[in-house]
């Protein structure tokens, strides 16, 4: 389901980073569903890494699982409140999302939506100009890394979140990702690889001249 959907004129093809939400933008811990928009928080450099982000030329999609809605913690309409306010502060802030893609259903629903199922990024791709074979998917969950092998995305996994603790529950798995310790420094590590990319681009020109 999209909460949010920025209207973009913008028709040029782009890659994406996905990003996963709780964990990711926005502290989270165990047990612990977010009802209330008041109790959002932030972690500190989340503005400052989405901004490196899009400067970097990336669309900015968010993709969650909201659990909370099937299992009757939260109605639909409260959960996709959350997910606007959340909007308003980060472009409060200058972080500007693309759009907000969240499953309401609970594991045992069996629908395409809820990661590593690949329905949000799906429906992602149709309303937005993307180039999959470019983007990345961020998130500390294994179900984020699974999604994001399923469709060949370039992936990030983060310690932040449940990251640690994920670790260590499925450590095969995730051992074999890329690792880092927060939102921040994905965002840092996609653009030292942007600049390595270029400079060969660069040297290719300059050997042929
Ligand atoms: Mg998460
Ligand atoms: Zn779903």
């Amino acid at each position: 389901m999209i909460a949010y959907l920025r209207k973009n004129r913008d028709k040029a093809k782009r890659p994406a980073v996905f990003l996963d939400r709780d964990g990711t933008l926005i502290h989270d811990r165990p047990g612990f569903y977010l009802t209330d928009p008041a109790k959002l928080r932030f972690y500190r450099y989340t503005f400052k890494a989405l901004k490196l982000l899009s400067g970097l030329g990336y669309r900015l999609i968010v993709i969650t699982n909201q659990s909370g809605v099937g299992r009757g913690y939260l109605t639909l309409g409260a959960s996709a409140a959350i997910n606007r306010r959340m909007q308003a502060n980060l472009a409060q802030n200058g972080a500007l999302l693309d759009g907000i893609y969240f499953c309401p259903h609970g594991p045992d629903e069996g629908c395409a939506c809820r990661k590593p199922a690949p329905g949000l990024v799906k429906e992602a791709a149709k309303h937005h100009r993307l180039d999959l074979g470019r983007s990345y998917l961020i998130g500390d969950k294994l179900s984020d890394m699974r999604l994001a092998g399923a469709l060949k995305l370039r992936r990030v996994f983060l310690k932040s979140g449940h990251g640690r603790s994920q670790l260590k529950k499925y450590p095969g798995p995730l051992k074999k990702q890329v690792i880092k310790n927060d939102l921040l420094a994905a965002a840092r590590w996609i653009e030292e690889r942007q600049v390595k990319v270029k400079m060969k681009v660069k040297n290719r020109k300059s050997r042929r001249r």
